[in-house]
């Protein structure tokens, strides 16, 4: 070797190390490159029954499941959790919750045992400049996040932890926390975000929920509006849905559901692709529309 291909070969010492230390620390995992960045879902989970039911949103989350690397961890960002200030559950074992009531006995059966990931609990803690994120050790999995991670990842091996949607901040607020949370994927950790665009549980047509694609006038308006902004990345009027007029009035009417898909849409780099799965509305005010990006 003579003296020049010698210095290349010591200028490139350090990134090797840097990758041969990543692919370590993703051991067991399809290897992890310092380029890679995890994809970001936005899962519309309708009916918590989803969760034991055989349909074609199950299949679309497999099938979504089966194209994804396999992740460090999973950061759920459930429909289901509000508080007031921002939590991250850090304990080692989550309990299931079955946080509703008059679904049949199988549903509350259901676990979901993924461990937790104190780890990345505290890794988001430390993203996280906008406000003091705490570490909680009594909520677990809620329904928002294991009915449809259980879809994803069926042998629960993948750590899974929460983080909290707080009820007093505005949309704005939280689309500029969930950009803070964009380190978390170059390590490797899938953010799922789980509500549905589409979210109105008292104009139900409770008689047409298992007719295929039944979707009110308004609930199809408010969705084809929602993806065309998501398509072509403008998600500004997205933020400021209480301006976006009578059908996103009803399709939102209030934020819990609705948000997960901001903490999706901030996560977009500008490079990234955007597929929609899942693209149908049930039951006349729910949609089950779905996002994956990168
Ligand atoms: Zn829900």
């Amino acid at each position: 070797m003579d003296r020049k291909s010698f210095l290349k070969w010591l200028a490139l010492l350090p990134a090797t190390g840097m990758l041969m230390k990543l692919k370590e620390f993703g051991a067991g995992t399809s290897a992890m490159s310092a380029t890679d960045i995890m994809p970001v879902l936005f899962l519309g989970h309708g009916s918590p029954m989803n969760a034991i039911e055989e349909n074609e949103f199950v299949q679309g989350w497999r099938h979504i499941g089966a194209g994804l690397p396999r992740p460090n961890a999973i950061l759920c960002v459930s429909a289901h959790w509000e508080t007031r200030g921002t939590f991250v559950t850090a304990m080692e074992k989550p309990r299931t919750i079955h946080d509703f009531g008059g679904f049949p006995k199988a549903l509350f059966e259901v676990q979901y045992p993924a461990p937790g990931s104190p780890e990345f609990a505290v890794e988001t803690q430390k993203a996280v400049t906008k406000t003091d994120v705490g570490l909680d050790d009594q909520w677990g999995l809620d329904h928002g996040c294991w009915s449809v991670v259980k879809h994803l990842y069926p042998n629960a091996d993948v750590p899974v932890f929460q983080l909290s949607l707080d009820r007093f901040q505005p949309p704005q607020y939280h689309y500029e926390l969930a950009k803070e949370l964009a380190v978390l994927r170059r390590k490797g950790v899938l953010i799922v975000g789980s509500g549905n665009m589409v979210h109105n549980l008292r104009m139900v047509a409770w008689d047409k929920l298992n007719e295929p694609e039944y979707g009110y006038d308004w609930a199809i308006e408010a969705g084809e509006t929602m993806k065309q902004y998501i398509r072509s990345g403008d998600h500004k009027p997205l933020v400021n849905y209480r301006s976006g007029g009578r059908a996103f009035d009803l399709a939102i009417p209030t934020p819990d559901h609705y948000l997960p898909l901001l903490y999706a849409l901030a996560l977009k780099e500008e490079s990234e692709a955007v597929s929609i799965f899942n693209d149908k509305a049930v039951g006349g005010s729910l949609t089950m529309t779905s996002v994956k990006i990168g």
